[in-house]
């Protein structure tokens, strides 16, 4: 695959809760997510799963499923699988290629589980978010917040104005917090949220995260906490515009093992790769760039056909000078029509596996989350 463009860099008109998480991590990052071409990136299965899950639970708020115990959770089932089908077939080849149907996709039964149960839990009356206080006009599901400035835009998962509550689903299929406890992220975008609240004339008291399994984690939220971290936010986005106005993508990111794991620019992102170094390995994983020196050597495993490339490591998180990447389906090699690297040719490898060879100089490649990017 060829490695996408990086996106021209331009000011930022607001911010959303996750455009805000994203900048706090490095402004390259959050320029990429205003920006970038997102379908040049394979998405990961998780993020497919979870933005179905999310929309099975905005119908249920919104009431669109029957209030029949078995006739909800069948209807929720069926608008899980026919949103993933949707998604599926816009999905990166990638993806695709490394699974064939949609019920391969990793935890694709436990998401569609959880989205029945969540949603009829909803539609049965169980949920807070069902409270027969809500205003249909402002409060609900759903509904697209714009702070008065302008500069802060969200669209909470459900809003119950009678109890003065926020609510925001997590699917899990993110490393989240689990259980009852609040990540710091958490605790900013339920923050904000409320300050978004706050600012359209809705009094929020507290925010609730409602996980995937069910177990619900509850922050109170006072005006002052609201109002402080949308000052924060607005803070960051003038900086962020600030250094937009006159810095390159590559000068505007900010690399490091905490910041640069699981970042999905790892391989377009030149200053990741100026910077990484073997001891970023533990935190943010196996990435390396590398030049091939030996021709292929194809073999057939599970009656597929694969590639082992011989590699001399260029630069990454790895140590040793000579890498072997063992048994790459060809498949993944040639989706955009190209040929199989050759002698002298230069690839990225995102993600790669440690192997049970005992040698760290071979490495393999992982089902869920490797790519192979030519340079
Ligand atoms: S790879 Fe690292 S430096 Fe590059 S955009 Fe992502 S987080 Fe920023």
């Amino acid at each position: 695959m060829k490695i996408p463009q990086i996106p021209t860099v331009k000011t930022i008109s607001h911010f959303t809760p996750s455009l805000y998480e994203a900048a706090l991590r490095c402004k390259a990052l959050a320029i990429w997510s205003a920006f970038g071409e997102r379908n040049t990136l394979p998405q990961s299965s998780n993020a497919i799963l979870g933005s179905c899950f999310h929309k099975v639970l905005e119908l249920a708020n919104k009431g669109q499923f029957p209030q029949d115990k078995k006739a909800c959770y069948d209807a929720a089932r069926q608008v899980f699988e026919e949103q993933v089908q949707l998604q599926y077939q816009n999905a990166h080849p990638l993806l695709k290629s490394k699974f064939r149907s949609i019920d391969r996709l990793p935890y694709y039964y436990l998401f569609r589980e959880r989205a029945a149960l969540h949603a009829t839990d909803i539609a049965l009356q169980k949920q807070p978010s069902t409270s027969p206080g809500i205003s249909k006009l402002v409060g609900g599901a759903e509904v697209s917040l714009v702070s008065r400035d302008g500069l802060i835009k969200g669209r909470p998962d459900y809003i119950n104005i009678a109890k003065s509550e926020v609510i925001d689903y997590k699917s899990g299929t993110k490393a989240e917090a689990v259980g009852t406890e609040l990540s710091v992220s958490e605790i900013r975008q339920l923050r904000l949220y409320a300050h978004l609240c706050l600012e359209n004339d809705i009094q929020i008291s507290q925010g609730i995260i409602v996980r995937g399994n069910n177990q619900h984690a509850t922050l109170t939220i006072s005006d002052q906490d609201a109002r402080t971290e949308g000052d924060a936010a607005r803070v960051l986005l003038a900086e962020l515009n600030a250094a937009a106005a006159h810095q390159t993508f590559q000068e505007m990111a900010e690399p490091s093992p905490e910041n640069c794991k699981g970042c999905s620019c790892i391989p377009l992102c030149e200053a990741f790769w100026e910077q990484a170094t073997p001891e970023w390995a533990n935190e943010c994983g196996l990435h390396l760039e590398a030049e091939v020196i030996e021709p292929p050597n194809p073999s057939i495993n599970s009656a597929s056909r694969v590639i082992t490339l011989q590699t001399n490591a260029i630069r990454g998180t790895f140590s040793p000078a000579q890498v072997t990447i063992q048994q790459i389906p060809e498949n993944w090699l040639m989706l955009d029509g190209e040929n199989i690297p050759e002698v002298g040719d230069v690839i990225r490898l995102v993600n790669a596996k440690v192997t049970n060879s005992g040698s760290s100089s071979v490495v393999g490649v992982d089902k869920f989350s490797t790519s192979i990017w030519m340079v």
